[in-house]
């Protein structure tokens, strides 16, 4: 009953709007991004789809030398990174912009570009204070 859980229909959805869908548990506030109708915490089948401000960090990463779909042929190296959104939860997602040379570490501050997001569909990040 009331089980308002995220589905990948629904993240998928806001992702075309340019933002992270989450679900919030009613009971015990967790914040999950993996779609289920019930809270990996506690089990409760109350949540809240909320749209997330985008915000988190670099928990970690892969530069990609080859394209693993052909569109992305033009794009290599590009890099994919799994970011920690602030409020707990992990998003793979495109890093755009990084500079040459520049020295990626984990924790470092990023947020989500939300107009590439919304033009390609994935999530799409850029350093914050670059
Ligand atoms: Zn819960």
């Amino acid at each position: 009953m009331g089980a308002e859980g995220l589905s990948l229909q629904n993240f998928n959805e806001a992702l075309s709007r340019g933002v992270i869908a989450v679900s919030i548990c009613s009971a015990c506030g967790r914040q999950q991004v993996i779609p289920s109708v019930s809270c990996f915490s506690c089990g409760a089948t109350q949540l809240q789809m909320k749209e997330h401000n985008g915000y988190g960090v670099i928990f970690s990463w892969v530069t990609c030398h080859y394209p693993f779909d052909a569109a992305w042929q033009a794009e290599v190296p590009y890099i994919v990174a799994l970011v920690e959104i602030d409020g707990g939860g992990r998003v793979y997602g495109r890093l755009l912009d990084v500079p040459a040379g520049f020295r990626l570490r984990a924790e470092l501050p990023v947020n989500l570009d939300a107009s590439e997001t919304a033009a390609k569909s994935y999530p799409v990040f850029r350093l914050r204070g670059k």
